[in-house]
Formats: structure tokens, C-alpha cells, sequence
């Protein structure tokens, strides 16, 4: 038995007469039992609703952390790409310092390599010259492809072709082999010094170590320009002829960032470089800040043979 209190409890249920009310004969309060199965609020019933709503709750929570989710995740990618590319500037800046401090001391840019003449077959390549002036700085490979290795098949490459390719030069860095001293470039802050490679390939994925000239990466210390100087048509190596440059050998400012490069001016200043600025014509590449034909006689070979990245850069 229960003792009703509460008179609102009663909707629904049929009770004759006043009986809510004292009795005036006996002085004591009505006492009703209640019907257990009309209970509105049994704990069948109850356990019932409440599993009902949440489920629906948990649908409904469901939907909008998937919405929220949907919405937020590009934003947060882009912010991961964006925080890549600022870590990656800031270790091209650092070389950049290297290669001014380089030449301040010498007067003409690194040399892409030479190799010592040793008899170990040691090479040392641009990026080492530029950190062994920097006390204890490391070349790290490009944050966004971190897990290339620091070397051959680079992250970063150089404008060797028109800053110092050392392929038969012994005596660099001190005697570059195709001469292009610091006061030859008219306009540093458009000239690439270097940035981002992707290397000659982009149908494989890289893999350190290896020498395959579809996969990404692949000789990726250098970066060849829109079109090769004469000069640098027969460049030996060894008394081979330099394959790099020439057709599916040539290598590739990367797109990693946003669709451009990171990129290290002449001048030592950072910016962002797209293949679609750069492959236009040799202006970004040759030092004088447009395209030159005096100055600068390149080979016209951009389409011959072998394939071209970038197909929608429409040849001149
Ligand atoms: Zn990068």
C-alpha cells in the first residue's frame, strides 16, 4: 500500500466520489492501491522509453560528429600540409644562409658535387657544402617526405645546370666547371638556387637506395631547368655522356606543397615556386631574368622524346 499524496498522480484513474479528500467521519486519509500494470511510470516501461530515446540521441550525436567531422578534416589536413611547408622553408632558409656565407668566401655558387679524388669515390654534394658552414645544422629531408634519405635521391635539388655542375671538375669547389661566378647572375632574387625535387620519376613511389628513374625522387639533389644551356648539352662525365637533363632523365621541381616548391633564390630569400611558373621558359633558371636567347642559347627539347610531366605547360 502506497499513501497517495499527491492528487495529480490520479490522472487517468477512475475514483468515485471525493475520495481525495479526508473523511470527514474517521478523520484519516483515502488510501488507493494502485494498479501495478496502468502504472504510466512502471520500470518496464520506463527502462523501454529511455532505451528508445537513446538510441535515437546516439543516432542523431553520430550524424553530427560525422558532419563536424566531414567538415573539419580537409581544414585539418591543409593545416598539417601548411605547418609542413613552414618547417620545410625554414631548413631551405638555412641553406640558403650556407650558400651565402659560400659565397662570401669563394665568390660563385657551390658546385652540384665532386667527388674527392681519393681514390674512395667520396662525393660531396651542394647541401653538404652549404650545412658545413652553419655549425652543427643538419640537412633534414623536406618534413613532407621525410623518410627520403639525405643523398642522391634527395628531397631538395639544385639549379646545377646554370649554377656549377661539377660532373668533370676535380678541383671544385674552387674551380666550378661551367663557370657561373656570383656577379654573372643578373637577377638573383628570380634565379632558383634550389628547392623541392621530385627527382626524374613519378609512377613509383621512392625507395632509398634505389636508382630507377620512374620512381620519385630518383636523383633528386639536382633540378634541371625548362630547357638545357648548349653548353650543357655534352656534358661527360667520367667520358660517359651525361644522361641527366635528357629526356626521362630530367628532374622535376615538386607540387608537395599546396601544388609548388619551396624555393631558394639566388639571392638567399625563400619563396614558392609552381611548375607552371617555372616551366614556361628559362627565365627562373638562366640568371637574367627572362628568357634570353643571347645570353642564354638553350637546346629547344622540351617535348622531344621521352614524356613531359607537365602536359598542360604548353611548349613555346
Ligand atoms: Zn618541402
Amino acid at each position: 500500500m502506497k499513501r497517495l499524496r499527491d492528487p495529480h498522480h490520479l490522472a487517468g484513474i477512475q475514483i468515485p466520489g471525493d475520495c481525495h479528500r479526508r473523511s470527514r467521519r474517521s478523520g484519516r486519509g483515502v488510501f488507493i492501491r494502485q494498479p501495478t500494470a496502468r502504472r504510466p511510470w512502471s520500470a518496464a516501461s520506463l527502462r523501454s522509453a529511455d532505451s528508445a530515446f537513446t538510441l535515437i540521441e546516439l543516432l542523431v550525436v553520430v550524424s553530427i560528429i560525422a558532419l563536424l567531422m566531414a567538415m573539419l578534416l580537409p581544414g585539418l589536413k591543409r593545416a598539417r600540409w601548411q605547418a609542413q611547408s613552414v618547417r620545410c622553408g625554414a631548413s631551405v632558409r638555412q641553406l640558403g644562409v650556407g650558400m651565402n656565407m659560400y659565397q662570401n668566401e669563394y665568390g660563385m655558387f657551390p658546385a652540384h658535387q665532386w667527388i674527392l679524388t681519393d681514390g674512395s669515390d667520396t662525393r660531396i654534394r651542394w647541401f653538404n657544402v652549404m650545412a658545413s658552414y652553419l655549425g652543427g645544422f643538419k640537412v633534414q629531408s623536406c618534413p613532407s617526405v621525410s623518410h627520403w634519405e639525405v643523398g642522391r635521391n634527395n628531397s631538395y635539388g639544385y639549379n646545377y645546370k646554370y649554377l656549377g655542375s661539377a660532373r668533370d671538375n676535380e678541383l671544385s669547389p674552387t674551380c666550378p666547371l661551367e663557370n657561373f661566378p656570383v656577379q654573372l647572375v643578373r637577377a638573383p632574387s628570380q634565379t632558383i638556387a634550389f628547392g623541392d625535387s621530385d627527382g626524374t620519376g613519378w609512377k613509383k613511389d621512392h625507395v632509398n637506395g634505389v636508382n630507377d628513374v620512374d620512381m620519385y625522387g630518383n636523383h633528386g639533389y639536382t633540378l634541371d631547368p625548362t630547357y638545357i644551356p648548349e653548353y650543357s648539352v655534352q656534358t661527360f662525365s667520367g667520358g660517359d655522356l651525361e644522361p641527366y637533363a635528357w629526356h626521362a632523365y630530367r628532374t622535376y621541381i615538386s607540387t608537395r606543397h599546396l601544388g609548388g616548391s619551396n624555393i631558394c633564390f639566388a639571392d638567399g630569400h625563400v619563396g614558392t615556386l609552381t611548375p607552371q611558373k617555372v616551366y614556361v621558359d628559362n627565365r627562373y633558371w638562366n640568371g637574367c631574368g627572362r628568357e634570353d636567347p643571347v645570353r642564354d642559347p638553350h637546346v629547344d627539347y622540351k617535348f622531344q622524346g621521352g614524356e613531359w610531366r607537365f602536359p598542360d605547360i604548353v611548349a613555346k
